[in-house]
């Protein structure tokens, strides 16, 4: 039998986008997907992660085959809980998607800000910019529990996502999907 341990209530759609500034056309083409991992705990949880409505089945389809692969996820939750901080988020290497705001440390949109991407475990997956960690003081070691494998980067690969982990400036957490023809 499977047991799930107790997780904290599952929000609604309104309830995770509460605070989001965040344009109307945008905040229309997203959803909240609730998804089931393996905790660090060794143990059933369930999650919620809020990304592009055109991303809901293939999300669904990755988190449950990282279930199956046993990969240990800390945390699933959408980044209200965090107060809207993506760093907040990292520190309690939570697991997240949709995020209205700028690739860090440029004026660009993030992939975040459309609910197109989706950064795993991000404390044990940071990104490095200019030889600095983000979160700060964060390594990434591929042995390490939650380290993001290719083999686990294979599990979004395959549906077409790109991971960070093979970019020149590494962002092991993040992968992402766009529109097609968008990248
Ligand atoms: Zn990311």
């Amino acid at each position: 039998m499977r047991v799930f341990s107790k997780d904290k209530p599952l929000l609604s759609l309104k309830e995770a986008l509460t605070g989001a500034v965040c344009p109307m056309d945008i905040r229309q083409t997203l959803n909240i997907v609730e998804v089931e991992y393996w905790g660090f705990d060794e143990q059933l949880h369930k999650g919620q992660i809020v990304v592009h409505a055109s991303l809901t089945n293939e999300t669904r389809s990755i988190f449950s085959e990282l279930l199956q692969k046993r990969f240990p996820i800390q945390s699933i939750e959408p980044i209200v809980v965090y107060h809207w901080s993506d760093n907040e988020s990292m520190q309690e290497n939570n697991t997240s998607g949709f995020n209205y705001r700028n690739v860090l440390g440029t004026e660009r949109l993030s992939n975040h800000a459309t609910g197109r991407a989706i950064d795993v475990n991000p404390k044990i997956n940071p990104y490095f910019r200019n030889g600095a960690s983000i979160p700060p003081n964060a390594t990434y070691d591929v042995g390490r529990k939650g380290a993001i494998t290719p083999v686990i980067a294979q599990v979004f690969e395959r549906r077409g996502w790109r991971w960070g982990g093979r970019w020149r400036e590494k962002d092991w957490q993040h992968f992402d999907k766009t529109a097609q023809g968008e990248h």
